[in-house]
């Protein structure tokens, strides 16, 4: 039986109401450390161009913990790691042609990595202990709704230590759970997924069905926004906490949109029996398609990934297999005969085949020809194809 293991994060706010002042300034101290370590860190890796968490901890780590000695080691562990992915995601956003004013980043946020040698976490009583300076066992109460009674059954993995900008104090804790999924048949059945700007295209060669998030018209609704208040309000302060509230808020409305597509398509894969969901490995697809595409298709990948990430965990939650496959041409290939497809003249999305006459929309190829690379990529014998029904053309 293939087993996958599938992260859930939960997030306890800290009781703060009975801390002294004096455990208080100590984890204040803390953050500041550990974000004056993160970013030398992070200044070193920029400077070397490393990317590899080990590689840093090996440049760095015995200087750090001479400047440091009372500091716990491994929160210097923890920064290494956590500086690395702060550098590589940079890199990464680079790479994918985001525009970024900045030379490197900075890390200006208030949260600390704590991996299993820094906190204990006390599930039963609802609390966690954190390792401060000199060694010292900091023992702090979380607050607790129903919600987090079902992370009592599952493996605890790393947390973070969060401290937001109106002084509370949040411990997010990442829980595991194995998954066992039952075992892929060669004839199983499988959901197709192409996400564009504002829809959602799930199916296979049976059907294809459409899941409107209008994600596109909402982004560019928040970015003219944002540049109203950026032209418009004077007062710096007034004007970071207004974008950083519209920036919030406009992440809430495409996550909401994201889960809501996702519960759809889980459905309908109930449904109808089907067993894997396939995705497009984006991979693939940045490597090679590098500067060839416009800004916006660019930014709309970078949240696709967000996207693809719900939806594996949701679908492995619920004993669906994901695999992902080279979306390489997808929506430019004839699915029934592997010709290059031409836009047609009966409509704009329409495309079509002038060797096989096949004539369709551009997103019903795409899934199609997703739900064949599945076959070809994943499943070593190639299944023939089925002949499809043409629903595009009038
Ligand atoms: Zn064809």
């Amino acid at each position: 039986m293939p087993m996958e293991e599938i992260k859930l994060a939960a997030s306890f706010k800290i009781d703060l109401a009975d801390v002294d002042e004096a455990t208080i300034s100590e984890i204040y101290h803390l953050f500041t450390e550990y974000q004056g370590i993160v970013n030398e860190l992070i200044e070193h890796a920029h400077s070397h161009k490393i990317t590899s968490p080990k590689r840093l901890w090996c440049a760095k780590y015995r200087e750090l913990r001479q400047r440091y000695p009372t500091l716990p080691s491994h929160y210097i562990h923890t920064a290494c790691r956590h500086a690395a992915s702060i550098y590589k995601s940079f890199v990464e956003m680079k790479k994918m042609g985001i525009p970024c004013e900045k030379e490197k980043p900075v890390f200006k946020r208030w949260t600390i990595w704590l991996d299993d040698h820094l906190f204990k976490l006390n599930i039963e009583g609802w609390r966690v202990s954190i390792i401060v300076h000199g060694g010292k066992w900091v023992t702090l109460r979380l607050l607790h709704g129903k919600y987090h009674d079902k992370f009592k059954s599952m493996e605890l993995g790393e947390a973070r230590l969060v401290l937001k900008k109106d002084g509370n104090l949040y411990l997010n804790v990442v829980f595991r759970q194995t998954i066992v999924l039952p075992e892929i048949s060669a004839d199983a059945k499988v959901i197709a997924i192409d996400v564009n700007e504002n829809v959602v295209v799930y199916g296979n060669d049976d059907f294809v069905e459409r899941f409107e998030t209008n994600e596109g018209i909402i982004r560019t609704r928040y970015f003219l926004k944002r540049r109203r208040i950026q032209s418009r309000i004077r007062g710096r302060d007034l004007r970071t906490r207004l974008l950083g509230k519209y920036k919030e808020r406009e992440r809430r409305r495409v996550r909401e949109i994201y889960y809501k597509a996702v519960k759809r398509i889980i459905d309908k894969a109930k449904e109808i029996g089907a067993t894997v969901i396939v995705m497009e490995d984006l991979k693939h697809l940045n490597r090679k398609d590098k500067g060839s595409k416009e800004l916006n298709g660019r930014i709309h990948r970078w949240s696709y990934r967000r996207f693809q990430r719900i939806l594996e965990y949701k679908a492995k939650l619920c004993g669906l297999h994901v695999k992902y496959v080279n979306p390489r041409g997808t929506s430019k290939t004839c699915p029934i005969c592997g010709d290059e497809l031409e836009e047609s003249s009966n409509g704009r999305r329409l495309r079509k085949c002038q060797r096989c006459g096949l004539e369709e929309d551009r997103d019903v190829i795409a899934v199609r020809n997703l739900t064949r690379r599945y076959y070809e990529e994943c499943i070593d014998a190639k299944t023939p194809l089925k002949p499809l029904l043409i629903i595009g053309a009038g």
